[in-house]
């Protein structure tokens, strides 16, 4: 069997990540062929994306008890529901936005 020059690496040479593309030993990468630096950026932005989904959801969860709800006893139980919609859309949509860079092989 011949061994072709490109992007077949052998077992024991350099692989290209495969987001940035840059060449690293294979321990350095992940199984997905992404670079730690790759992996810390999509992380980062991932996180971003959640924080401002979570805030939207719950804005709008908060706007929907106040002008439809018009709360004024259980007060404290709104608040919690409010704060319960914004750290759950927050990990949702940072787990989902991170699954989707990573299939998309790009950090953001
Ligand atoms: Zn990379």
């Amino acid at each position: 069997m011949r061994i072709r020059p490109g992007r077949l690496p052998d077992i024991a040479g350099d692989f290209a990540c495969a987001s940035c593309e840059q060449t690293f030993r294979a321990p350095d990468l992940d199984r997905h062929f992404w670079c730690e630096e790759c992996i810390a950026a999509a992380r980062a932005r991932s996180k971003r994306i959640g924080v401002w989904v979570g805030i939207g959801l719950a804005g709008a969860l908060a706007a929907w008890i106040f002008l439809v709800q018009q709360p004024t006893i259980m007060i404290g139980g709104w608040i919690g529901a409010v704060l319960a919609t914004f750290w759950l859309g927050m990990r949702i949509a940072a787990e989902l936005s991170y699954g989707i860079m990573r299939s998309r092989s790009r950090p953001g």
